[in-house]
């Protein structure tokens, strides 16, 4: 071989040498993988192409550069360490954000480091290479806060796969359920199902989970300890590529305490606490429901109203916790009477309402009315002792007996009104009679608004005998209504009406003055001990907080001794207890104003109540005296009052003596005194004082 085989191996050589530069050159140009050699001080030597676009720059842009010009110094450490140490490659991740770049956000590089040495075992060059992994990281970073979420969150999440089997719960599901991992992974949620929705439920979920994959409700589920829990529930679907499901993902949150809120908002709406029965409010729109579809199917109602007599007095006496128990006693006999299919409701205090459907024939309506009676009539047991009470009973029908709802039920409660007038312990259907009743009372009503002011109203006098001496030494005062229409109007004809009205506190007063001026007369004729009794309604006591001041002011301003009024009072006024009552009743007393129980017989007669409230008269009511000659139990009764009273310091009044046998048994039974026709009817002042001057002379 001579130098020309020499020089042809130098021209291989170089060729190859050649061929091998182009071939790195051409790998490094077109490496997809980012790749720089920079000298040992940083000095970019070469970047690829791939780089330079990575960076979004032009490779001309890097010539002259240093790498941290560009690129964050915290990464220097990382270099200084490899050109310290010469490890053979170090990679690490780093995140950059370009300053001229800005809209790129930060971007993240997976950076391999390799070291390359000189003959010498000098740092000839760093080389390394880039990879940018910005969309692996975002992609990572939402995968972890994904799983941050899942396990962190506070609703409670369910995957199942598509044998709709669980694959996974996070720990909100477990807090919800009961149910841990172990406990639920590979069944079937079924194990939840609370049984309180129908399996047509069920149906509709799978069919909108079908059909958009999707399904969004409520529903109520048992936990794993048995509690009922209601959830909002959205069932999402997860699909592979090729568009079938892989997963379904549940999303439940508890509305159970919500779900409680409004059930008790809506019983409390809807029932009575007490009862348990529909209150008020549902009775009336359940009836609007049922007239509704009753006028549709050309049907007919019966309402019944059932009103429970003398329930106050229960309340007054045992209190109202006895009330209570007697209440829902009541409740329960009315339930049991009508069975569980007709609506039963508590309408209010005593009060129920109760609905039959259906076209009923009168007869059975009226044995229905007569067993509800008779059930509620029962002795009800209140622990301290027995109560009774009765009921009346309203009855009307839809449509006949009422179109609209508010005419049904302003006509049963007519008929009701009419059956507690009739005498209570009985029920009344509705009767236009009854309409016309009540448009009367009404329209007497709106008279009485005028009688005051017209001068309307007078005051008779009744003249309440001594029996020993036969003198008139008291009056009862009496009042009368002269109706420009319908004449002269007795008071048992109109005080329900005022008292109904309220009219009754003026009208009171009004009376009290008339009697006070009437005594003031008397006094001026030197009949000094002469003393008139006034009737005092109940709601007077209740209603009027200035009574017993007027009545003090009034005999004050007349310069009348207290004793000159009686007032007249019922029992029914003693048995309540409230301090309205009481109060008023004391001060007066206390005062020294004189008070007489009227109509005694006739109530409770209840012998604890005369002491306690100093009660000075006792009045045998009219229905005693009545049969006095021909009823020795009556006359019994007569002396039995008599003795005890006056053993207890009263004196006595019969009323309503008419005979002469009347008053001769009276006087013969030490009775104290007697009024009645015998001796006069009421009669209007002038003539009263006729009658006063008369008696005067006589003595
Ligand atoms: P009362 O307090 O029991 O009054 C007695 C009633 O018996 C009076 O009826 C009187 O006329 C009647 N009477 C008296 N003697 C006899 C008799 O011998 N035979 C018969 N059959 N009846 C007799 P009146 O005046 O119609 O009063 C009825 C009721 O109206 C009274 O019953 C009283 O409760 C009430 N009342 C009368 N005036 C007033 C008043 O100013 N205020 C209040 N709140 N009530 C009054
Ligand atoms: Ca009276
Ligand atoms: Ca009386």
């Amino acid at each position: 071989m001579d130098g020309t085989d020499g020089r042809d191996d130098i021209v291989v050589a170089e060729a190859e040498v050649a061929g091998q530069l182009r071939l790195a050159e051409t790998f490094f140009n077109h490496s997809v993988s980012c790749l720089v050699i920079l000298d040992p001080d940083y000095n970019f030597v070469r970047v690829n192409a791939a780089y330079a676009r990575a960076c979004h720059r032009t490779v001309d842009e890097f010539a002259g550069k240093n790498h941290f010009e560009l690129f964050p110094s915290d990464t220097k450490l990382i270099f200084d360490d490899v050109l310290r140490t010469r490890k053979p490659f170090v990679t690490f991740t780093r995140s950059f954000e370009f300053a001229d770049q800005p809209e790129r956000g930060i971007t993240y590089w997976d950076w391999t480091l390799v070291p390359v040495l000189g003959a010498a075992g000098e740092i000839e060059y760093l080389v390394f290479s880039l990879v940018e992994v910005t969309e692996r990281k975002r992609a990572e970073e939402a995968l972890r806060i994904a799983a941050l979420v899942y396990q962190h969150s506070s609703e409670a999440m369910m995957v199942t796969n598509v044998g709709n089997d669980v694959i996974a719960i996070n720990p909100a599901f477990t807090k919800l359920t009961g149910y841990n991992p172990a406990d639920i992974i590979g069944k079937n949620p079924q194990v939840l199902k609370s049984g309180k929705q129908a399996p047509e439920f069920y149906e509709e979920m799978w069919q909108s989970l079908n059909e958009t994959g999707h399904w969004h409700g409520e529903l109520w589920d048992v936990s794993k300890n048995g509690d009922a829990i209601a959830f909002r529930l959205t069932i999402n679907s997860v699909y592979d590529e090729g568009g079938a499901v892989v997963q379904r993902v549940a999303q439940f949150s508890d509305v159970t305490e919500q779900k409680l809120a409004d059930k008790l908002i809506w019983e409390q709406a809807n029932i009575d606490m007490l009862t348990r029965l529909p209150n008020r409010h549902m009775f009336l729109n359940r009836l609007q429901e049922k007239m509704d579809a009753a006028t549709r199917g050309g049907d007919m109602l019966v309402l019944l109203l059932v009103d429970l007599d003398q329930f106050k007095e229960i309340n007054d006496a045992w209190g109202h916790s006895k009330g209570d128990i007697l209440l829902v006693e009541a409740a329960r006999r009315i339930s049991a009477c009508v069975g569980p299919a007709v609506t039963v409701a508590r309408l209010g205090g005593d009060e129920f309402g109760v609905l039959l459907c259906g076209t009923q024939k009168t007869a059975t309506v009226d044995q229905l009315a007569g067993e509800l009676i008779a059930a509620l009539v029962a002795p009800y047991d209140l622990g301290v002792a027995q109560g009774f009470v009765s009921a009346s009973i309203g009855i009307a029908q839809f449509p006949a007996e009422g179109k609209t709802r508010e005419e049904l039920l302003s006509h049963v409660d007519q008929a009701m009104n009419a059956a507690k007038a009739g005498g209570r312990n009985r029920y009344r259907h509705f009767t236009s009679s009854l309409q016309a009743a009540v448009q009367s009372r009404l329209s007497m009503t709106n008279d009485l608004r005028l009688a005051l002011v017209g001068n309307q109203f007078d005051v008779y006098y009744q003249p309440i005998i001594t029996l020993a001496s036969g003198r008139i030494d008291k009056a009862e005062a009496l009042i009368r209504w002269r109706h420009p229409t319908r004449g002269l109007v007795g008071p048992d004809e109109f005080i329900a009406l005022a008292e109904a009205s309220g009219l009754i506190l003026e009208i009171g007063q009004w009376v009290f003055r008339q009697a006070a001026e009437q005594v003031a007369r008397q006094h001026t004729l030197e009949r000094n001990s002469f003393q008139i009794s006034v009737n005092v309604s109940p709601m007077q006591f209740r209603n009027d907080a200035r009574l017993t001041d007027a009545w003090l002011s009034t005999l004050a301003d007349l310069n009348l001794p207290m004793q000159s009024i009686v007032i007249e009072i019922t029992e029914g006024l003693l048995l309540d207890l409230s301090p309205e009552v009481t109060d008023k009743l004391l001060a007066f007393c206390n005062a020294g104003a004189q008070v007489a129980l009227d109509d005694f017989g006739t109530g409770y007669s209840s012998l604890a109540y005369l002491k306690k409230f100093d009660i000075d008269y006792i009045k045998i009511d009219r229905a005693f005296v009545y049969q006095l000659e021909t009823d020795p139990n009556d006359r019994a009764l007569c002396e039995a009052i008599i003795v005890m009273a006056h053993k207890l310091g009263l004196k006595v009044i019969a009323e309503g003596v008419e005979t002469a046998a009347q008053r001769d048994f009276l006087k013969s039974a030490n009775c104290d005194f007697a009024q009645g026709y015998l001796y006069s009817r009421p009669v209007a002042a002038p003539q009263f004082e006729l009658l006063l001057r008369e008696d005067h002379a006589r003595s």
